[in-house]
């Protein structure tokens, strides 16, 4: 049987703009003629294939895109939206409905986690938050209410990775919807090929790259995608979180040097995590034979694009954690910055900064450290030189 490669799939998506231009031409419409009033009948209906209505149902930009991801992720169909959230929001309230329940991994995102937490118990949809990689506590939590299981493949901040072959077990076993959030492990992991139904990404990362757009995708089947964009009961198409089909455009040209990227990402993070562990510091890195779940993510892995670029690092206090970070900004060692999948590194206390939702005891409770800072490692040319320079600023501010 062929080998499963994300990266040739994209490659093999060819598209041509009008004019035989090399990019496809991007579609600057947000409404469309119809040559008769009963196509445009049907379209509104879903029974034509190929036919373009409004641009927040879908426009053709957007639909490249979408099909490029679907190839990446290999499900049957993509929709691209304004936002990871756009994305994760709209996927949830298409999955759950009033006296509904989701059981969640409580290492996840903090916007996710505010989204479960505070807004959907207010439409009477409750979520229980669990160690996503003790499967027995997992299902303990699953009741007659539940529809979805949750997780990020690597979760955020905290770098530990979801078993999706043992959760797909327990959600076929309780008809679930097992919903996985794939942004820290684009073509490292394809959550589909372990059994996830929907695959989700934030391509304001690693997929788009370049640190300029915000953007979020959900890879499902088609009758699932369909359903998002449905016009009377869709979330995607009645929420409005659509992208615009000029972002679509650039981040489809950015998506064909994603297996490069993450490559290096990978690499030159390998090569930081394992120089930091060998200088004594609490590093957490899937790379790592000391990660708890190293073979877990060896054997779900697509081994060429590594283990992805983001590090965890421990250096106990918020007070040495800035202290270090202003220091490494200021030797333009990156940036001090949410966000990640950047060319330059970015670093942020997660605690104080991206699951600062996260309540304070919760964050104790889940192994969350004030001290913590996520890297998410750049594409730097010379990793050794980086790694001398981080090195100094860890000894001139103690932590080494
Ligand atoms: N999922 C993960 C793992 C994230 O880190 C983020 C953002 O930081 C999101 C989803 C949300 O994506 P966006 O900011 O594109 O809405």
């Amino acid at each position: 049987m062929k080998k499963f490669d994300a990266a040739n799939n994209i490659q093999d998506l060819q598209y041509f703009g009008e004019f035989g231009g090399v990019n496809p031409s991007i579609s600057d419409s947000s409404t469309y003629t119809f040559l008769s009033a009963k196509t445009m009948f049907d379209t509104f209906e879903g029974n034509t294939e190929g036919c373009y209505l409004y641009s927040r149902h879908s426009s053709p930009s957007n639909l490249y895109l979408s099909e490029a991801l679907a190839k990446m992720e290999g499900t049957e169909n993509a929709n691209v939206t304004a936002s990871g959230m756009g994305a994760i929001t709209s996927v949830l309230l298409q999955l759950c409905k009033s006296g509904d329940h989701i059981v969640s991994s409580r290492t996840i995102y903090g916007g996710t986690y505010a989204f479960m937490k505070n807004f959907l118990p207010g439409l009477k949809i409750e979520t229980s938050f669990v160690d996503i990689t003790d499967l027995a506590k997992v299902e303990a939590a699953i009741n007659e209410n539940t529809k979805v299981l949750y997780c990020e493949t690597v979760s955020n901040p905290l770098l530990e990775i979801a078993d999706l072959n043992g959760l797909s077990e327990l959600a076929e076993k309780h008809s679930l919807q097992l919903v996985v959030d794939n942004t820290f492990s684009p073509l490292s992991i394809s959550p589909k090929l372990l059994g996830a139904d929907v695959t989700i990404h934030s391509l304001t990362k690693f997929i788009n790259g370049s640190s300029d757009a915000v953007g979020g995708v959900v890879c499902a089947t088609s009758a699932f995608i369909n359903d998002l964009k449905n016009v009377n009961s869709g979330a995607c198409m009645l929420l409005g979180p659509t992208m615009d089909s000029l972002r679509a455009a650039s981040i489809l040209k950015n998506l064909r040097t994603l297996h490069i990227r993450m490559k290096k990402h990978s690499e030159n993070a390998q090569y930081l995590a394992e120089r930091w562990e060998k200088d004594g510091l609490n590093v957490k890195y899937p790379g790592l034979k000391s990660h708890p779940q190293h073979k877990l993510f060896t054997d779900m892995m697509h081994e060429e694009y590594g283990y992805g670029g983001l590090i965890a690092l421990d250096v106990k206090t918020v007070e040495k954690a800035n202290e270090l970070m202003e220091m490494m900004q200021h030797e333009n060692l990156g940036y001090l910055a949410v966000s990640l999948g950047f060319y330059k590194t970015l670093f942020s206390a997660s605690g104080s900064s991206t699951s600062s939702e996260i309540p304070e005891d919760e964050q104790k409770e889940m192994g969350l450290s004030p001290g913590l800072i996520r890297f998410s490692i750049g594409l730097d040319h010379d990793i050794a030189r980086t790694y001398e320079k981080m090195r100094e600023c860890m000894v001139k501010t103690g932590v080494l």
